[in-house]
């Protein structure tokens, strides 16, 4: 039987970004979405990040047959001692959406100067085999808050987080852009090393 990963994420964004990412291993990447299990969820309630994932890829491993892959990102930001971080979904509490979550970020970093503006992004890639077995991958991509969102490309706080080094923020690239230097492309790049180890 051909193995196949199952990602736990129904994020049409993310889920586009690792297919793209993970292409070149001949091996069937699937949602939970496509299999029948678009209401599974976790709460999200571990403090870090890891935990999230793993806790995603262990739930989700026990209903599926194959290599579940589970990520957790985070925008933490220098001025705000880590915040949103991993509370990065639901920073703006109860109904918060990425608009209000950006809102809110603006808003708490309005009387701070662009020098002290500096921000990453991390993702956590937790990986749970067949046989239970844990892997677990991260990357982060360094940058700075805006003053104003940039751009219409990409979701969450892509608008505002300009990628350090050059004078764009996520919202003004390219998926192939974005795909080549973001926090969660990073962390697949590590998970192909790991990814080659167990599928050869
Ligand atoms: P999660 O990994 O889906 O839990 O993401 C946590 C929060 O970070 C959500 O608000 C996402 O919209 C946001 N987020 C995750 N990845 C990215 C990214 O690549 N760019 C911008 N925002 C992101």
């Amino acid at each position: 039987m051909s193995r196949k990963i199952i990602l736990s994420s129904g994020n049409e964004h993310k889920v586009k970004e690792i297919k793209k990412i993970l292409e070149e291993f001949n091996i069937e990447i699937i949602t939970k979405n496509e299999i029948g299990l678009k209401d599974f969820d976790v709460v999200e309630d571990a403090d870090t990040l890891e935990g999230n994932a793993f806790k995603k890829a262990e739930e989700l491993s026990k209903l599926v047959d194959g290599i579940v892959l589970a990520d957790d990102t985070g925008l933490f930001v220098d001025a705000l001692d880590g915040e949103p971080g991993v509370f990065s979904a639901r920073y703006a509490g109860e109904g918060s959406n990425d608009e209000k979550n950006r809102l809110l970020l603006l808003e708490k970093l309005k009387n701070v100067p662009m020098e002290k503006r500096t921000a990453y992004f991390k993702t956590v890639i937790a990986l749970v085999l067949e046989d239970g077995s844990k892997y677990k991958t991260e990357g982060i991509c360094n940058g700075r808050i805006a003053f104003e969102p940039n751009g219409n490309n990409g979701f969450g706080y892509d608008t505002l987080f300009i990628v350090e080094g050059l004078d764009k923020s996520f919202g003004e690239m390219t998926d192939k852009e974005k795909n080549s230097l973001s926090h969660r492309a990073n962390a697949l790049k590590n998970l192909k090393h790991i990814l080659g180890e167990l599928l050869n």
